[in-house]
């Protein structure tokens, strides 16, 4: 099976394996875990912030970030299709008690004028903005790259009305090698980001975020409430320090792949590549076919490959660390042979 669900079905590498092995470790929730401490230190730098906070998925950091910035009846401005609207079971609304104001955008780009529109003014009719969330790259986008440019012209829209930035960086590290920028010059435009190692970087657990001192300090508050305090925790970062320190680079392979992949199916009749491949996905319309993205992906799994409906017509594809250039190949001839059998 050459699996093109997600970035997130790769498994530990051997010498993740043997530093979980390895890690040194202790208890976390007393502070006396050196290998956590270390990924932590590590985070913090590599994105230009002051300190970070392991925490147990990209969702949990990102629900933390939320429940540090935001207080309940407060509204946070996000953008339409974003995960943390899209894709968290509501529990901004469960959780931290906050409404949402969704932004459409171009490719995960907010319009810098539409999010200060959206900024709430004095009325006792109204919600406070507690937060304006940007996700890059963009998932419902494809994997789109948001630009440090559009990033910067909402900051210095939020900086003005004196409101928060938080970035789902959940794939950050591509969106910078897809730019060719230091991740500090994204992470510069928000005051908090949250990103996942275990995503394109391969780690088996985990996320980051990051921000100010006195920020980490109350989002271990919530991290604790949530029950994401964790003892031996050393095991886990171990390969998460791997992970960010040597997998980083490795992300134009994926990025290389998906455009491999791009162009094979672009020459198959009856398929179009929907999305401008910039980094790892690959969204496809199935519709000319006349079948749903269920019926495709069934009929492509039969043919050894696996993929995920992303719509009613949108099948997505992701390439990953545990799927190489020839298995691309291999991959474009199933999809041709699923759709002959048709
Ligand atoms: C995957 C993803 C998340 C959530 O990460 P989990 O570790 O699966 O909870 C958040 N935001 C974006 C943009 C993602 O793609």
């Amino acid at each position: 099976m050459i699996d093109l669900r997600s970035d997130t079905v790769t498994k530990p590498t051997e010498e993740m394996r043997k530093a979980m092995y390895l890690a040194e470790v202790g208890d976390d929730v007393y502070g006396e875990d050196p290998t956590v401490e270390k990924l932590e230190e590590t985070a913090a730098n590599v994105l230009g912030k002051e300190a970070a906070l392991f925490v147990t998925s990209g969702t949990q950091g990102n629900q933390i970030a939320v429940l540090t910035h935001c207080r309940p009846s407060q509204e946070i401005i996000l953008e339409a299709e974003s995960h943390i609207f899209y894709y968290e079971s509501g529990a901004v609304a469960a959780l931290a008690g906050v409404q949402t104001r969704t932004i459409p955008s171009i490719r995960g780009a907010m319009d810098p004028r539409k999010v200060h529109e959206a900024i709430r003014g004095i009325d006792i009719h109204y919600p406070e903005t507690g937060l304006i969330c940007i996700e890059n790259t963009h998932n419902r986008a494809g994997g789109a790259v948001v630009p440090v440019e559009n990033m910067k012209e909402i900051y210095q829209v939020a900086k003005k009305h004196q409101v928060p930035v938080h970035m789902d960086g959940a794939r950050l590290f591509n969106a910078a090698v897809a730019a060719d920028v230091d991740v500090k010059e994204f992470a510069q435009y928000s005051d908090t980001v949250q990103f996942c190692l275990s995503k394109g970087l391969g780690a088996p657990i985990g996320s980051i975020i990051a921000g100010g001192k006195d920020f980490i300090q109350r989002a271990k508050v919530w991290r604790k409430r949530l029950g994401g305090g964790l003892r031996q925790v050393g095991v886990i970062a171990a390969p998460g320090l791997i992970a960010l320190t040597n997998m980083k680079d490795r992300l134009a392979e994926d990025h290389e792949n998906a455009r491999l992949l791009a162009d094979g199916i672009r020459n198959i009749d009856g398929l179009a590549v929907v999305n401008e491949v910039e980094t790892n996905i690959v969204v496809v319309d199935v519709k000319e076919l006349g079948v749903t993205a269920d019926e495709f992906v069934v009929a492509l799994k039969a043919e050894g490959v696996l993929s995920g409906s992303a719509g009613l017509s949108t099948v997505r594809l992701v390439t990953n660390l545990n799927v190489s250039a020839n298995d691309i190949k291999l991959a474009i001839d199933a999809i041709s042979r699923a759709i002959n059998k048709k």
